[in-house]
């Protein structure tokens, strides 16, 4: 299947029903598996993910949850992060992360970007961390690493936990190690057009603490002990078997997906016409969860790529600072405001490309 045998002259910004028709046969027949195992809720295919998934990270340990959104809920718990607490992240990011705070009653401290990435500032963190401080949750926006080594050079200083945000960058690396393997935690996303996507809501942990991963184990299913004793209350929060079984036959496939969307990404970077668009450097150690070009002229050149049949997206369009709800807990955020104007996600989905990336270059060439 191509996307023209969904939707006739489009070329979508993401498409998961291309990815999962490549692995159609497979797929079936692992939810069939489940089907008949009459086992859907921490099975065996969850143990064989946690597993497989820790393994693929080189992180110790990898507990299955519900989503990202609670993966990072449940990381701040389990380090009594809570009222009267603050927990800074980056203002440009998806509102899960800052909402994910929210959720525990502890204070989120929202912070600008940097000026010549997409990425969290090192030297706002600096300037936010006060005696309450107990968190930081960096994010490798658009699959490309954050500072780390400097944000973790700040949270050891200040004993604070850190805790990535790799929702959009399953299997990015910094220094030969992998993202989510680096913090105290690593959260992650399987929403559909991740790079590691299922079809339905999943997340996972990763840590290499026994100690951590203990205590997240316990408050992802209601705060039970091994003795079945509630010791703290938890969440209801976990990955069932239907979309662990999906994930085992993607995972394997993830670091070839991964290649080919940094392939794309440099097709990009070297065709596009570098006059006409900003973009950030080629960097081998992102895994492109999205290929983003700056303009002046935003929407305009949206419209236009419209008209010629190119879908387009924007990560994000809001800093966080422009939802009402949060608002409150955002510092200034002028770098974020510019990049959320100006910015626009290119399709960067390997069995879109194959086919229309010189397309899309060619238009944007020609149109910019
Ligand atoms: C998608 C995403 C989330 C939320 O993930 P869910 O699994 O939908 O809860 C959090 N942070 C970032 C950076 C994301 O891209």
């Amino acid at each position: 299947m191509n996307y023209k045998e969904n939707n006739d002259h489009l070329i979508p910004s993401a498409d998961p029903r291309l990815r999962f028709s490549k692995y159609n046969q497979e797929i079936s027949a692992a939810i069939q598996n489940v089907l008949q195992s009459g086992s859907y809720i921490l099975g065996n295919e969850l143990i064989r993910f946690e597993r497989e998934f820790a393994d693929y990270i080189g992180a110790d340990h990898c507990i299955g949850v519900n989503s990202c959104t609670d993966s990072l809920t449940l990381c701040l718990k389990a380090e009594n992060i809570g009222q009267g607490d603050e927990v800074i992240t980056t203002g440009l990011t998806a509102p899960a992360t800052a909402i994910a705070i929210l959720n525990t009653e502890a204070t989120p401290v929202i912070v600008d970007i940097e000026k010549n990435s997409f990425n969290i500032s090192i030297e706002e963190i600096q300037n936010s961390i006060t005696k309450n401080t107990k968190a930081i949750i960096p994010v490798h926006l658009h699959g490309k690493p954050c500072n780390l080594e400097a944000v973790s050079k700040l949270a050891e200083k200040h004993n604070l936990v850190v805790i990535e945000d790799c929702a959009q960058a399953h299997g990015a690396t910094i220094n030969n190690q992998k993202v989510g393997s680096i913090g105290d935690y690593g959260v992650f996303s399987f929403y559909p057009t991740k790079n590691l996507g299922c079809m339905g809501d999943a997340g996972a942990i990763t840590t290499n603490s026994s100690s951590k991963a203990e205590k997240v184990k316990s408050l992802h299913n209601y705060g039970f002990d091994d003795k079945g004793q509630i010791i703290n209350a938890g969440l209801n929060s976990r990955m069932d078997e239907i979309q662990a079984a999906i994930l085992n036959v993607l995972l394997p496939h993830l670091d070839e997906y991964n290649e080919s969307r940094k392939q794309y990404a440099l097709k990009y970077a070297l065709d596009l016409n570098a006059e006409k668009f900003h973009f950030h450097p080629f960097d081998n150690n992102s895994v492109y969860h999205q290929f983003v070009i700056q303009v002046k002229n935003r929407d305009e050149i949206r419209n236009r790529l419209l008209n010629e049949g190119i879908q387009t997206a924007i990560h994000y369009n809001k800093p966080l600072v422009d939802h009402p709800a949060l608002a409150p807990f955002c510092k200034q955020l002028p770098n974020a405001k510019i990049a959320s104007e100006s910015m626009i996600s290119l399709p960067i989905q390997p069995e879109i490309l194959s086919l229309h990336y010189q397309t899309i270059i060619e238009t944007l060439n020609r149109i910019g």
